[in-house]
């Protein structure tokens, strides 16, 4: 079969099911289309061949032996964040360039115990700082769309991989919108769960109390699969919650539209710079939802103009926190001859860390220093908190809240955006994980570049399965989900 990259997760899982094509088989497939198109795309920073088809033997074995998982035999791509024992974990970064991560990641244990194949490790901005990926050490990755634009960031590669269809499914994660913005600049659907729902165990920390892992495909149906893997309680993550997990796949079409309140903020749709094609394809596709029978609302979220201050000083205070243990000493890069222990310490990190990566640890640990702790941290800590009441004050009148995910389509590669101008462009996405709420991006058309624009459904606490459901339900009334770059259209 040539077209075994067009089958969706669940085709996939009946056809192994039914032998009409092993793992190996559709491994081979994968492999073979990232040995010859992810040249021109540049998502992988590690493919990891041999293991992958020794995976895909054991995959086929239990499915022979009739005792295996739904997902047994599935290829995937895992960002490059997940520590993945005995593959290297680079984070994007110089300084794990050579790092090998003695265990799993909780959610690349899960995922390899349902059978799961891991193709590789895919490309991301360094540390998970940044909109467009290419803050990555490995340099820049393409926009299946469109190859000189950037796939969105900072889980850019998965994006990208799933949208060239060199990956059915990928991990990303989402401290301020990097599984959302990226799904929305590549045209997939992606879903930042409730903090707490996946576990952090092994996934190298941003900011602690904002990330959150989740899945990245084609569909909410796609999405639902992988999330049925990756979610649940983790003893060794005292952040996630003890909370029984739904049947993400069983519950599809458990939301009803019809009667659906999706409130509609509007202080977003008044944002500088929102792009005037994104906001008539998110209008349009709140139609469609509306056609189908949800009901809009109108409704005010006032504490917008903090996201972005609030963000871009919660994150860096914690990035310099969880970045501080990089110090050439224990483990990751250390700088040559260091004449004293100060030079080992200032060279390893001014030598191993890029410049954004630099400049957040730099504004974090200032906001954390003694005379400004108060008057930065423990500030942005109360606005956090008034944000998060805002969501719950708007949740006691509607269902959902709609928004788009990003204000414009990708960027193009190099465009060197100023950072302000590139945080401003988080305005959609940051609020969400302030709030520890989960939210998924659907794609709803293109722009006149025919670059792709997503909606964002914003849920409350534990609502994975109702945004995947709503999701779910639109994609089976529109199509956009199912377009594919040309890139994808080519055959390995
Ligand atoms: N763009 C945001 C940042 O740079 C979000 C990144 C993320 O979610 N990891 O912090």
């Amino acid at each position: 079969m040539t077209d075994l990259h067009r089958l969706s997760i669940r085709e996939l899982s009946e056809g192994l099911k039914q032998a009409q094509f092993s793992s190996r088989e559709l491994t081979e497939h994968y492999l073979k289309r990232i040995a010859q198109i992810d040249p021109k795309v540049k998502s992988y920073v590690t493919v990891t061949a041999e293991q992958a088809l020794v995976e895909a033997d054991a995959a086929d074995a239990a499915l022979k032996a009739g005792h295996a998982h739904a997902l047994a035999g599935i290829p995937l791509a895992h960002k490059d964040i997940f520590c993945t024992q005995g593959i290297k974990t680079t984070a994007g970064s110089k300084m794990l360039d050579n790092f090998i991560s003695p265990y799993d990641a909780t959610v690349v244990a899960k995922a390899k115990a349902a059978g799961l194949v891991t193709l590789g490790k895919v490309n991301m901005d360094e540390f998970a700082m940044g909109s467009t990926s290419e803050s990555s050490y490995f340099g820049a990755t393409g926009n299946p769309w469109a190859l000189d634009h950037v796939p969105g960031g900072s889980s850019g590669g998965s994006a990208a991989a799933v949208a060239a269809d060199l990956a059915p499914i990928a991990t990303g994660t989402d401290t301020g919108g990097s599984i959302r913005q990226p799904a929305s600049f590549c045209g997939l659907t992606g879903l930042k769960p409730t903090y707490g729902r996946v576990s952090r165990f092994g996934m190298i920390a941003y900011a602690s109390s904002l990330d959150q892992g989740g899945p990245m495909a084609r569909s909410a149906e796609d999405c639902a699969y992988l999330m049925n893997v990756i979610a649940g309680h983790d003893t060794k993550d005292s952040t996630s919650v003890n909370k029984d997990v739904d049947d993400y796949v069983a519950n599809l079409n458990g939301t009803t539209v019809k009667g659906l309140r999706i409130g509609i903020p509007k202080q977003y749709f008044n944002v500088a710079g929102l792009d005037a094609d994104v906001k008539a394809r998110v209008e349009e596709s709140l139609k469609k939802l509306e056609e189908m029978g949800a009901i809009l609302v109108e409704i005010d979220l006032n504490m917008t103009e903090a996201y972005v201050p609030t963000y871009y000083l919660i994150a860096p205070a914690e990035a310099s926190s969880n970045l501080s243990r990089f110090d050439g000493v224990r483990y990751g890069y250390r700088c040559e001859n260091p004449v004293d222990l100060m030079d080992l310490y200032k060279r390893s990190r001014s030598e191993g860390f890029g410049a954004e990566v630099q400049r957040r640890i730099l504004i974090g640990t200032y906001a954390l220093s003694a005379g400004y702790y108060d008057a930065y941290y423990v500030k942005a800590q109360k606005v956090r908190r008034l944000i998060q009441q805002d969501f719950l004050k708007a949740f006691e009148n509607v269902d959902v809240i709609a928004a788009p995910s990003a204000p414009t389509t990708a960027y193009k590669i190099g465009a060197n955006l100023s950072p302000t101008e590139m945080y401003l462009g988080d305005i959609y996405t940051l609020a969400v994980n302030l709030a520890g709420l989960p939210a998924i991006n659907a794609p709803v058309g293109f722009d006149k570049d025919s670059l792709p624009v997503g909606l964002q459904l914003i849920g409350n606490y534990w609502s994975e399965s109702q945004l995947l459901s709503i999701v779910h339900q639109y994609q089976q009334n529109t199509d956009w989900h199912t377009k594919r770059a040309a890139i994808a259209e080519e055959n390995a």
